[in-house]
């Protein structure tokens, strides 16, 4: 079989036949010569329609995908096309070359495939090639991922946040969480009520009726933006975050207490206790459950507080709404009578003001929870921690986009893996 063979079948570009292949062993390198296909016409590169040859420039190389470890370079003399649309004579369109990058589409598919797999600096060093060219490669293919995606239908959105860099920074996310699609769909700068409503008018208002379920944290401009452009939905507050907001309470509890203890002299009962008093009681072994009994036994107000948070932690038990809504009426009245504990009590009355969005979760079928928002943005996080090499928003971006977005790849990738 011959090389030409193996590359029609691989990598065909209409309009153009490959002439001449050569085997340069001391650099490992396999050149291909292209060119034109007999009496077919350049393509005027701003028009995009065929023209006159008005001349050939020098010969240019780009880098296909390597075969057998071996560097494919693919050679070609760009025609200039005298176009009588545009008046001018300009370059010729090729149908593998991105911009003047010496990267050709399906190396750069190929590159994309594996940037989802391996660092860019792997990559990079893997098929011995510059860092630029991976990430222009992987700029190109979530550009045209994100252009060919599909944004209908739909159903169900998450919004979080994450603190960027050092400083109030902050990026808004926002995922779709179908059961069957679930993927990031957006990245916005801030978290602002106009962040949020940016995205609305990004999908437009056809496809915000169709969503009709909405999960998020409390953050209030969230909240304005989600009940201004979709109040036919049921918005979820986040489980998580809820259990973020009572645990922040109860540390405040136990360092004020920490604090009093040692202002009056007493023994450090509260040394290394804030795991045992966050975590789950389940979760505890041996000596850390024999140290919680003891802490347990003493009158202080810290013990109070963690009755109550292994106690709200039944919330979660609940199937039907009304139920849960019962639980919590009696668990955020039972804390409020409790005058020493001021932090758990302005975390209840946050409940009580959210209680019809919480018991939204027990009415959307605990389907939508937090879960799935807080894998998203863990992988989201930690894309940006590994984005040390990341020179700008637009790479940053990118990178998420291409971790994240389950987004199409340009070419027809069933070879690649
Ligand atoms: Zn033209």
């Amino acid at each position: 079989m011959h090389i030409k063979t193996l590359l029609n079948y691989t990598t065909k570009f209409k309009g153009f036949v490959f002439e001449k292949i050569n085997l340069e062993q001391s650099r490992n390198e396999l050149v291909v010569w292209v060119v034109p296909r007999k009496n077919s016409k350049p393509i005027c590169s701003c028009c995009e329609l065929p023209g006159g040859v008005y001349d050939h420039l020098n010969e240019r190389r780009f880098l296909l995908p390597p075969i057998w470890a071996i560097k494919v370079i693919l050679a070609y003399r760009m025609r200039r096309v005298n176009c009588r649309h545009c008046d001018k004579v300009v370059v010729e369109q090729v149908p593998w070359a991105i911009g003047k990058s010496p990267v050709t589409k399906p190396f750069a598919t190929f590159l994309a495939h594996w940037t989802r797999k391996i660092s860019w600096q792997d990559a990079a060093k893997a098929f011995n090639i510059s860092w630029d060219m991976v990430a222009s490669s992987v700029i190109w293919a979530v550009e045209w991922g994100l252009a060919h995606r599909d944004l209908d239908n739909i159903t169900a959105i998450g919004v979080d946040e994450i603190k960027y860099k050092k400083g109030p920074k902050y990026l808004t996310l926002v995922y779709q969480i179908d059961k069957n699609c679930r993927r990031l769909i957006w990245i916005g700068k801030e978290h602002k009520k106009k962040t949020l409503l940016a995205f609305f008018d990004f999908i437009g208002p056809h496809r915000c009726k169709k969503i009709e379920f909405v999960c998020s944290d409390m953050w209030k401009p969230y909240l304005s933006a989600i009940a201004e452009r979709l109040n036919q939905a049921v918005h979820v507050l986040d489980r998580f975050h809820i259990v973020v907001n009572l645990n922040k309470a109860i540390e405040k509890i136990r360092r004020a207490e920490v604090a009093k203890l040692k202002s009056e002299g007493k023994p450090a009962y509260l040394k290394k206790s804030r795991w045992l008093l966050l975590k789950k009681k389940s979760n505890l072994r041996g000596k850390q459950r024999t140290r919680l009994r003891e802490l347990l036994s003493m009158n202080l107000r810290v013990v109070k507080a963690y009755l109550f948070k292994e106690d709200f932690d039944h919330l979660w038990t609940y199937n039907h709404p009304n139920w849960a809504g019962r639980f919590i009426d009696q668990w955020t009245n039972d804390v409020m009578r409790h005058r020493s504990l001021p932090e758990l009590k302005k975390f209840a009355r946050t409940i009580r003001n959210h209680k019809e969005l919480i018991l939204n979760y027990f009415r959307a079928k605990k389907e939508f929870s937090s879960g799935i928002v807080e894998g998203f943005n863990n992988k989201a996080k930690l894309t940006i921690r590994r984005s040390y090499g990341f020179r700008s928003d637009k790479i940053r971006d990118t990178a998420l986009y291409h971790t994240l977005g389950n987004l199409p790849l340009p070419l027809n990738t069933h070879r690649l893996s």
